[in-house]
């Protein structure tokens, strides 16, 4: 008998994890078997709280039996309609009901499958929008350091994670923001730090070297996520908005993680009173239970690609998926959840005692800075001699086995729990969390 049958576990060899140490993680594996409200249930029959909404994307929670009925409704009423010179109601709807959460103005919705597609398709959007008002020349992209764009070529290239990038060919004509981390002056802020606005003066300096004629967009996320939960500085999305304007560049806004009410708000647009030209979003949309992403666009833009013939298609491009019945099903069956639960106001109500509850953790480890908004946060801890991200994989397999599923990228532990989190679960995450950071060594 081998392992597998021994323990009723699945052979692991077959499946090439991503962005995963497959060899560390088949030797030691964590399996999850089901999922009710804040709970994970483990394969070994334990719960754990997920501090993480899986991926930063079950904003509502699991189980939700109204996602549920809606997808099964939706598969035996249509499974699948032809995305291309095709459609279906649903993708309408959504489409209105998408609008109505966006900032004003943001109203016309392009739909991908992932966070990924829907940068991807926000880069060709601007890319188009610059060429059909004549400044084809419009083609470079300005990003950030420690950004994440997800992984295909485009969001790579204007991402700024090392890792994700050494190995791979970029795009040509993409120049980085630094990152807005400034521990120095900015170590255990709570909220958004109140220095380093000037950061965004930069985008300056980069239009200077290169001339605004020649850049098509800048894409950042408004708080960094993957990149370890940066806040941005009081002041420098306004900075960045205004030097976008005094150039004609457009302004994206990643929204993947901070769409759907992670900062207490629709989109960190509306938190930060920040409107971009594009938004892209995917996560939250669906509530994780069927993949789906998506990019807002603003109706100048979308109206400027509206010319010459109808019978022209406008924007060639587009996914078999663009729209997916039960992906739409899926996120309208979220969308009533966010509104009839208020799940965004309980959120703005629980970023309080989040923020104390992370921030009540320094001293129980050796901790370099912690960071919060809304209800994400995110601890440094500070790395073990020679043996950078040690710290961090103990700390995620000690929390693990405790009952508490967190993030970890190397040394930092990211936090972000589903919205429907109550006081008691904050209270509960805070002293799992502080038990296995005092075990650290
Ligand atoms: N953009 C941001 C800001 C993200 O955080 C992510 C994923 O975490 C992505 C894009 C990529 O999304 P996906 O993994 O669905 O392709």
């Amino acid at each position: 008998m081998d392992d597998a049958s021994l323990t009723n576990r699945p052979d692991l060899s077959a499946f090439w994890m991503p962005f995963t140490a497959n060899r560390q993680f088949k030797a030691d594996p964590r399996l999850i078997v089901g999922a009710r409200g804040l709970y994970y249930q483990t394969d070994d029959g334990r719960q754990v709280l997920d501090a993480t909404s899986g991926l930063w994307c079950v904003n509502a929670g699991h189980g939700r039996p109204e996602i549920a009925e809606a997808v099964q409704r939706q598969l035996m009423t249509l499974d699948y309609a032809p995305a291309f010179q095709m459609s279906h109601p649903a993708a309408f709807e959504l489409s209105t009901r998408i609008a109505q959460l966006t900032p004003p103005g943001l109203d016309r919705i392009f739909f991908a499958n992932s966070g990924s597609e829907a940068v991807e398709s926000a880069m060709k959007i601007a890319l188009a929008y610059h060429r059909a008002r004549g400044e084809g020349q419009r083609t470079r992209f300005i990003g950030r350091e420690r950004a994440y764009h997800g992984v295909n070529f485009g969001g790579m290239s204007v991402g700024g994670l090392v890792n994700n990038r050494r190995t791979f060919p970029l795009l040509p004509g993409v120049d980085h923001l630094r990152a807005t981390h400034d521990p120095a002056r900015s170590a255990f802020s709570r909220g958004q730090p109140d220095a380093g606005a000037e950061f965004a003066d930069e985008l300056e300096r980069i239009v200077g070297l290169h001339g605004a004629d020649t850049i098509a967009a800048v894409i950042v996320e408004p708080v960094a996520g993957s990149g370890g939960v940066l806040p941005p500085p009081k002041g420098y999305l306004e900075r960045l908005r205004a030097i976008c304007d005094r150039h004609g560049l457009l302004l994206i806004f990643d929204e993947v993680i901070t769409g759907f009410g992670r900062l207490g708000a629709p989109f960190a647009a509306q938190y930060f009173g920040i409107t971009p030209d594009i938004l892209t979003m995917a996560k939250g949309l669906t509530n994780a239970a069927i993949p789906m992403g998506a990019a807002a666009v603003k109706r100048e833009i979308h109206d400027a690609l509206m010319q010459g013939p109808p019978a022209a298609i406008e924007l060639f491009h587009g996914y078999t998926y663009s729209a997916h019945p039960v992906a739409c099903a899926a996120a309208l069956a979220s969308l009533d959840i966010y509104a009839r639960e208020r799940l965004f106001e309980h959120a703005a109500a629980m970023a309080d005692p989040f923020e104390a509850a992370v921030h009540g953790l320094k001293g129980r480890a050796p901790i370099s800075d912690i960071r919060n908004l809304g209800l994400m946060a995110a601890i440094d801890l500070e790395a073990r001699a020679g043996a950078p991200g040690a710290r961090g994989y103990e700390a995620l397999v000690r929390a693990y086995q405790a009952g508490l599923l967190i993030r970890v990228t190397a040394d930092t532990i990211a936090l972000s729990p589903p919205l429907t989190i109550g006081e008691a679960e904050i209270a509960d995450l805070g002293r799992i969390l502080g038990d296995v950071l005092a075990s650290l060594e």
